[in-house]
């Protein structure tokens, strides 16, 4: 189950109670507030708090460029120059803090993102639930042919089954075990931060993480790609639903200018330029190496 019982009560009892406010309220955001959105199987993501708006980004880009800003008449414009620009500072006026129930290999690649505040469930306080995640079967992949770090065609027939059957067996025999050796019934019980050592990596844990909108674009641009693995990247899908709704103006220049577009090099600028003015380059006559060539070729044809 995504959400506790006591989870529920929570969420519903916080937004059965508004107060009023004289802070910047991004209405879109106001409707996800305490709100789970689930993801995976037992998995969810909510936004606990936030801060600002698109206004608090035009607002600190204004405090730096004072009469300077006036020539971009409207906030959209003036984002966007922002975020064509890497001028990032504004962005980071507004932030956010999201409560995450992950798997923990899903965690481990997370935790890489250091630019955000993070505080994690304790298994060595608590009890972990029986709580694991299985693929579904369309998740359920081969080992890709062309890239090392990625998954390819589903596995399908009795390899899907013998698959979901050992992924099972093994978390719910290591659960077993982890309540055996946590067990106080007539012996003295493993202490609970020794006992979870044994559990596996799809184990679920829980974090509050805070971080701040330019740096939350940062993970968002790496996690929500599709070269991030499936199982983070519909955390970062989940996250940047909401964030569309707290920020619209901010997330479609991100969506623009990050997400949709792509960096040239200078020899993939003069090729375009060479192609341009009627000359047939190849990867020979590029300065290239084949792997960049085909990243290029990927793009622009
Ligand atoms: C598809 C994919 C595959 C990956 N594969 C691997 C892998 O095989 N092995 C592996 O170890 N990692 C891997 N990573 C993790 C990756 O290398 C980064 O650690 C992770 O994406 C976090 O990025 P970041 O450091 O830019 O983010 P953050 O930690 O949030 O940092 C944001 C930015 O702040 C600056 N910064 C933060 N801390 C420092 C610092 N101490 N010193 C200098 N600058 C700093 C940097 O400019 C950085 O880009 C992978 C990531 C992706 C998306």
């Amino acid at each position: 189950m995504p959400l506790s019982p006591d989870q529920i009560a929570e969420i519903d009892a916080a937004r059965a109670t508004p107060r009023q406010t004289l802070r910047a309220v991004s209405e879109g955001m106001e409707a996800h507030l305490y709100r789970a959105h689930e993801v995976l199987d037992h998995g969810f993501i909510r936004v606990i708090d936030y801060m600002g708006d698109d206004a608090a980004i035009v607002q600190a880009a204004r405090v730096s460029y004072g009469a300077g800003t006036k020539h971009v008449s409207n906030d959209e414009g003036l984002i966007r120059y922002l975020m064509r620009h890497w001028h990032s500072t504004p962005f980071e006026m507004c932030e956010i803090k999201l409560h995450v129930k992950l798997p923990v290999f899903v965690a481990r690649q997370w935790i890489r993102h250091r630019t955000a505040n993070v505080n994690e469930y304790s298994a060595r306080y608590s009890i972990l639930d029986r709580e694991f995640y299985i693929p579904a079967p369309d998740q359920l992949a081969a080992q890709s042919t062309v890239n090392n770090q990625g998954r390819g065609a589903v596995l399908e027939g009795a390899e899907a089954a013998r698959v979901l059957e050992i992924l099972k067996r093994d978390a719910g025999q290591a659960f077993d075990s982890y309540e055996q050796m946590l067990s106080q019934d007539g012996q003295q019980g493993l202490a609970r931060e020794l006992a979870r050592m044994n559990l596996p990596m799809n184990t679920y844990t829980q974090w509050y993480w805070k971080t701040d909108l330019h740096n939350l674009f940062h993970f968002l641009r790496l996690r929500a790609d599709a070269h991030a693995q499936y199982e983070i990247r519909v955390f970062a899908e989940a996250i940047a639903a909401c964030v569309k709704d707290w920020v619209p103006l901010a997330f479609a220049a991100f969506e623009d200018y990050r997400m949709g577009g792509v960096t040239l090099s200078a020899k993939a600028v003069e090729v375009l330029k060479r192609r341009l003015a009627g000359e047939v380059v190849g990867q020979a006559e590029s300065g290239m190496s084949k792997g960049e060539w085909r990243e290029f070729e990927g793009v622009w044809g």
